[in-house]
């Protein structure tokens, strides 16, 4: 299969060596997607204040590097709700908003307490795009546990701010090469659906460019199979295209 018959559309989830965790030069980058057929990517480089994450960027730089090669300026805002968040988010073209703190053991019980943490969040903080991956601490867990059907109310109550507030759920599909499923899960994305859900982005959250358009390709047949006919891409504003 050649590239340009792949599926393969966008890629936004991406860091580089503006985060602490990737090395990746923005022009590899770029490169790197273009082989992989990937024809829109958005870089969203780590700013956050506190754990392993921990990363201040400068915006200004930041800005202008991206502005070099024609990219929006995407950044991945996480927060723990706790510490004071003094970033204009409008310096920004794509907000990507996180939450990372995830205590341990990791259990159902704290699956609850991330969850409650990421609503309340949700509730006080309105400049975002996008909800970065809604399960995430699945991925830390010993034998990568679902979250509970118990915990449905919940994550139905944070899909609901998406949904009424006109944001994107994230399908981040990191996890996909490790579980088979991607954060959010299928059937957490059954569930967006079903409560009127539309709007969706597609990354990999790639912290190497090997990592660039992981599971993406079987992300979109995933949403495919689950009755989504488009994601969301982003060029002079954003704009649905069909998967
Ligand atoms: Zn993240
Ligand atoms: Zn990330």
């Amino acid at each position: 299969m050649s590239a340009k018959s792949k599926t393969l559309l966008a890629d936004y989830h991406i860091h580089s060596r503006y985060s602490p965790d990737s090395q990746s030069e923005v022009e590899d980058i770029i490169e790197t997607a273009r082989e992989k057929g990937i024809n829109h990517i958005i870089i969203t480089d780590h700013y956050e204040l506190a754990d392993e994450h921990a990363n201040i960027i400068d915006i200004d730089s930041y800005r202008s590097e991206m502005e070099k090669y024609s990219l929006p300026v995407g950044v991945e805002l996480g927060w723990d709700g706790l510490k004071e968040l003094k970033v204009n988010t409008k310096k920004f073209d794509y907000v990507l908003l996180s939450h990372h703190y995830v205590e341990e053991p990791i259990t159902q019980e704290s699956y609850k307490n991330y969850l409650l943490r990421l609503l309340d969040i949700m509730r006080r903080f309105d400049e975002y795009h996008t909800l970065a991956h809604l399960d995430f601490p699945r991925r830390y867990h010993r034998n990568k546990e679902p979250f509970s059907v118990e915990l449905y109310d919940i994550i139905s109550e944070i899909m609901k701010i998406l949904i009424k507030n006109g944001k994107m759920l994230e399908v981040n599909t990191a996890a996909i090469e490790i579980y088979g499923e991607p954060n959010p899960s299928t059937e957490l994305l059954k569930l967006y659906k079903s409560l009127g859900g539309r709007n969706i982005t597609i990354g990999s959250d790639a912290h190497s460019l090997e990592q660039i358009g992981r599971g993406i390709e079987r992300g979109i047949e995933i949403l495919k199979e689950l009755g989504y006919n488009y994601i969301l891409v982003f060029d002079a504003e954003w704009r649905e295209v069909r998967i």
